[in-house]
């Protein structure tokens, strides 16, 4: 059976769109990328990428610092909790439970997608191993302030990939 390939999300960078590129692990991903909306080429230098689909650095800029979030459309999210705020005067409030159920089981249901720290290039369908963990902003931080951030965290040899989960 054909697996389907990961792809990433890149930002446009001229507009406010992203452009999806498909990544082939066997070879690496794509060296540049066509904005579908505004026709802007973006140059990509990819980082490591294994055989199976193991993601070691970001697909777009190369960074090795990659943060796992659920990606829970906000849309859909705040769209759920309109209907129950609606609701809620005619449901005794109930509704506003149920939006709440809603919520919390479609954070599981979705897959999650890992971010770039330094680009945002979202990153979907790679292999769950080696595993980024969730969000740190003490190395987003550092990212943003370099040394002069307050609460930087050092740089990890060969990055986020089976790194700690941060504290907080
Ligand atoms: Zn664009
Ligand atoms: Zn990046």
């Amino acid at each position: 059976m054909a697996k389907q390939l990961p792809w990433i999300d890149v930002p446009c960078g001229v507009c406010d769109r992203y452009i999806a590129l498909k990544v082939d692990p066997k070879l690496g991903g794509p060296q540049s990328g066509v904005c579908k909306e505004c026709s802007a080429e973006r140059k990509l230098a990819p980082g490591r990428v294994d055989e199976d689909g193991g993601l070691f650095a970001c697909q777009c800029c190369g960074h090795d610092e990659l943060y796992t979030s659920k990606d829970l459309p906000k849309a859909l999210g705040m769209g759920v909790v309109i209907v129950a705020a609606v609701l809620a005067p005619w449901t005794n409030y109930i509704s506003l439970f149920v939006a709440g159920a809603i919520d919390f089981g479609l954070y599981f249901m979705l897959p999650e997608t890992v971010f770039c720290y330094r680009c945002e290039t979202e990153h979907r369908g790679f292999s769950e191993k080696p595993k980024h963990p969730r969000f740190d902003l003490q190395i987003a931080d550092r990212l943003a302030y370099g040394n002069k951030a307050v609460m930087g965290k050092a740089h990890r040899e060969g990055g986020t990939a089976d790194g700690p989960e941060p504290e907080h």
